[in-house]
């Protein structure tokens, strides 16, 4: 772990118990748990702690608003919500992007860039929100035939912590600009930005129970979503090795719809007669983006033979250069792991390689 190279700037937390039906509740257990800041290991906060009743909860909240209100108004309008929040977060982005580095660890540079994208990510599927257009098809004989998109209904959403407010947005945005509501689960390492996000929706207008955002563990609350009888659809973002538990509970519980956003190798190939000094810095970029805690990092690289060692080299020279340090500073490159288990792991990684 990196050790904070000055005292921790002052970071305002926002909400930290459960957003269900608009509102803030604790969780039925009463339970918590403790955020920890990777760069210092200090417990930040507490947050309340879902179980299976908080997203029985919460699915109850979803279900109402998709039977009810959220299925009257019109595509414009959950458009205009959608402009409107993302108005919202690019007024509190400082805030937003110091919660993230606190929480996450990442750099504030890259925090910033995160929400930049947030914010594009949300005007992106305002726009759609009123464009989704079924077809007319020609058929022989006195019939007309055509087809709706209509909205899944109560979706699922589990998210990881690499990018905590951007994986919030890709599985926000679209969901709600198609008109369904929402159960989400954040992953207990990052809960903090994505319920500060909660406030935003709140006051930008979204009826009570489209959106409800939960803290809480996999097993328990993250099962619970992915087992629920009136969940039409989740949506996953995390491990190869939980993807198959998703996919096993819909297949034991409703065969509810699943979308699946798992890890994986991506390497990159580097030919002799490559940009050398773009390919070196775009390898370089590709492993250590994020502190490496990427889906995509490229963790494979192939460099044909006649310019392996240059290559080599030359990497580890930058490697060398990258500042490690406070997420905090905004000249840092490279913050902390975002959990101590994940630093042991990676380290694990490379003892292994060197042995
Ligand atoms: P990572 O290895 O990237 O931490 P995980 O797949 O363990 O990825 O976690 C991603 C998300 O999945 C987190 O929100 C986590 O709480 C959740 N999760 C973990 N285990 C389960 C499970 N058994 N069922 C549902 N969700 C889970």
């Amino acid at each position: 772990m990196v050790t904070a190279t000055r005292p921790q700037p002052q970071v305002k937390i926002g909400p930290t118990h459960l957003l269900i039906n608009n509102e803030w509740v604790e969780s039925v257990s009463k339970k918590k748990f403790a955020t920890i800041n990777p760069a210092t290991g200090e417990v930040i906060c507490e947050v309340a702690e879902a179980d299976a009743a908080d997203v029985d909860k919460a699915v109850q909240a979803a279900r109402k608003a998709f039977n009810g209100e959220w299925r009257q108004i019109s595509a414009t309008a959950r458009g205009n919500l959608l402009y409107r929040l993302a108005d919202l977060i690019e007024e509190n982005l400082d805030e937003l992007a110091r919660l993230e580095t606190l929480d996450n660890g990442k750099p504030i540079n890259d925090s910033v860039g995160d929400i930049e994208s947030v914010i594009a990510c949300y005007r992106y599927y305002a726009g759609w929100a009123d464009k989704v257009q079924g077809k007319t098809i020609p058929i022989n004989g006195p019939y007309f035939c055509y087809t709706r998109h209509e909205p899944v209904g109560v979706v699922g959403q589990i998210i990881p912590w690499n990018f905590p407010l951007l994986m919030q947005a890709w599985k926000l945005a679209p969901a709600l600009a198609t008109g369904n509501t929402v159960v989400m689960k954040t992953a207990e390492q990052t809960p903090l930005s994505a319920l500060r996000v909660g406030e935003l929706i709140v006051e930008a207008g979204f009826p009570a129970g489209v959106v409800n955002i939960l803290s809480g563990y996999g097993p328990t609350a993250g099962a619970a979503i992915a087992y629920h009888h009136d969940i039409d659809k989740v949506a996953f973002t995390g491990s190869t090795e939980v993807g198959h538990l998703i996919m096993e509970a819909a297949a034991k519980s409703n065969l509810k719809r699943v979308t699946l956003e798992l890890g994986g190798k991506s390497p990159n190939i580097v030919f002799a007669d490559a940009n050398i000094d773009a390919a070196i810095q775009a390898a370089h970029e590709a492993i250590f983006f994020n502190q490496g805690q990427c889906c995509s990092a490229g963790s494979r690289l192939f460099v044909e033979a006649k310019i392996y060692d240059e290559f080599v080299n030359r990497s580890v020279e930058i490697a060398r250069q990258r500042i490690v340090g406070d997420p905090f500073d905004p000249n840092t490159q490279q913050g902390p792991q975002v959990y101590q288990e994940q630093f042991n792991l990676v380290m694990s990684y490379i003892e292994s390689g060197q042995r």
